[in-house]
C-alpha cells in the first residue's frame, strides 16, 4: 500500500502486554491449584499519587490472579522506627508470602536497613542486599530476582533473542534496573557493557550492540543511527511529556533500523507487575514446601 512502510524495514515489536497477558494464565492456574492463596504485603510510606497508583495495580492484579493483598500506609513523616515495626511484623506475618516496599522511600529514612529487615524468602522484588549478592556472583541463585530486569529477560526468552555470546549494552545502572539487568545478561553470557552518565564514546558501544536495554529516564534519548542494524531494544524507560508517554529510545527512528524493539506504554512495564506476582507465587509455594517438610519431618 502507497505510504506504507515494507514489512522488511520495521522492526518487530516485542509485545509486553500479550506476553505478560500469557503468563498472567498461567499463574492464575497454578494460583488455583495451592491449598492457600499467595499473599502480597505493600508499604507505602507518604502520599505520592504516581506511588500510589503503582500500589492500586499491584492490588487489582492479585485480585484478578486469586491472590490476597494487604496494605499498610505510613505517613510522609513516618519515623525508622515506625517502618521497621510494620516490616517486622509483616516478616512474623505468614499470611505475607512476600512484601514490597514501594520505593523510593522519604530520605529521611535509611532506605538499606528498612530493605534488610524483609527477609530473604519474602524478598518479592529482590532487593535484599543478600539477594542482590548472589545475583553478582557466579554459580549462585538468588531467591528473587528484580522484577523489572526479570521481566525483560523474560521478553529476550520469550522473543528468541539468542544472548550467548551477544554483545549487550545496558544503558543505566541504577540497583532497580540497569545494574540487575547487567548481571542477569551475564548470566546468561552475553558480552555485557554499562553505560552510565560518565561513559565516553556512547556511540561507538551502542553501534556494536546485538542487545540494548535503555534505563535512563531521559524521553527519547537513544536514537536510530545510533543502533546496529537488527539490533534488539528493549526500552525500560517511562517519561511523560506533552506528546504523552515515551520511553529512553527514539521509537520511530529505531524501529526502522532495530531487529526487534519493545513499545512504550506496552513493553517492558506490564512485564515487572507480572512478574512481581510470580514471584510472589513462587514465595508463596516455597513456604508451603518449608511447612509441609516441618509436619512431615521427624520429631
Ligand atoms: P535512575 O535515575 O535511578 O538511573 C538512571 C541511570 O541512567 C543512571 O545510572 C544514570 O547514570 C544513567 N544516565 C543518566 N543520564 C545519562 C546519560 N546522559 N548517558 C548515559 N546514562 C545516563 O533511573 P531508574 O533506573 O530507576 O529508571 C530508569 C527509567 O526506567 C525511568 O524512566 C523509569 O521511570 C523507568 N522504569 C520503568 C520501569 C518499568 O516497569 N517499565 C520500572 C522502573 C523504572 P549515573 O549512574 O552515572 O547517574
Amino acid at each position: 500500500m502507497p505510504g506504507e512502510k515494507p514489512a522488511h524495514m520495521s522492526a518487530n515489536i516485542i509485545d509486553g502486554k500479550a506476553i505478560a497477558a500469557a503468563i498472567k494464565e498461567e499463574l492464575k492456574a497454578q494460583v488455583a491449584g495451592l491449598p492457600v492463596a499467595p499473599g502480597l504485603a505493600t508499604v507505602l510510606v507518604g502520599d505520592d499519587p504516581a506511588s500510589h497508583t503503582y500500589i492500586r495495580s499491584k492490588h487489582r492484579l492479585c485480585a484478578e490472579l486469586g491472590m490476597r493483598s494487604l496494605h499498610h500506609q505510613l505517613a510522609a513523616d513516618a519515623t525508622q522506627e515506625q517502618v521497621e515495626s510494620v516490616v517486622k511484623s509483616l516478616a512474623e506475618n505468614p499470611e505475607a508470602h512476600g512484601i514490597l516496599i514501594q520505593l523510593p522511600l522519604p530520605a529521611h529514612l535509611d532506605e538499606e536497613r528498612v530493605l534488610a529487615l524483609v527477609p530473604l524468602e519474602k524478598d518479592v522484588d529482590g532487593f535484599h542486599p543478600i539477594n542482590v549478592g548472589r545475583l553478582a556472583m557466579k554459580g549462585r541463585r538468588p531467591e528473587f530476582v528484580p522484577c523489572t530486569p526479570a521481566g525483560c529477560m523474560r521478553l529476550l526468552e520469550r522473543s528468541g533473542v539468542e544472548l550467548k555470546g551477544a554483545r549487550a549494552v545496558v544503558v543505566g545502572r541504577s540497583n532497580i534496573v540497569g545494574l540487575p539487568m547487567a548481571l542477569l545478561l551475564n548470566h546468561a553470557d552475553a558480552t555485557v557493557t554499562i553505560v552510565h552518565s560518565r561513559t565516553k564514546n556512547v556511540d561507538s558501544i551502542l553501534k556494536e550492540a546485538d542487545v540494548v536495554v535503555a534505563a535512563i529516564g531521559k524521553a527519547n534519548f537513544i536514537r536510530g543511527e545510533q543502533l546496529k542494524p537488527g539490533s534488539c531494544v528493549i526500552d525500560v524507560g517511562i517519561n511523560r511529556t506533552s506528546e504523552g508517554l515515551v520511553g529512553d529510545v527514539e521509537f520511530a527512528s529505531a524501529q526502522a533500523v532495530a531487529g526487534r524493539i519493545t513499545p512504550v506504554p506496552g513493553g517492558v512495564g506490564p512485564m515487572t507487575l507480572i512478574m512481581l506476582m510470580e514471584n510472589t507465587l513462587k514465595a508463596a509455594q516455597k513456604s508451603f514446601q518449608v511447612r509441609e517438610l516441618k509436619v512431615g519431618g521427624p520429631g
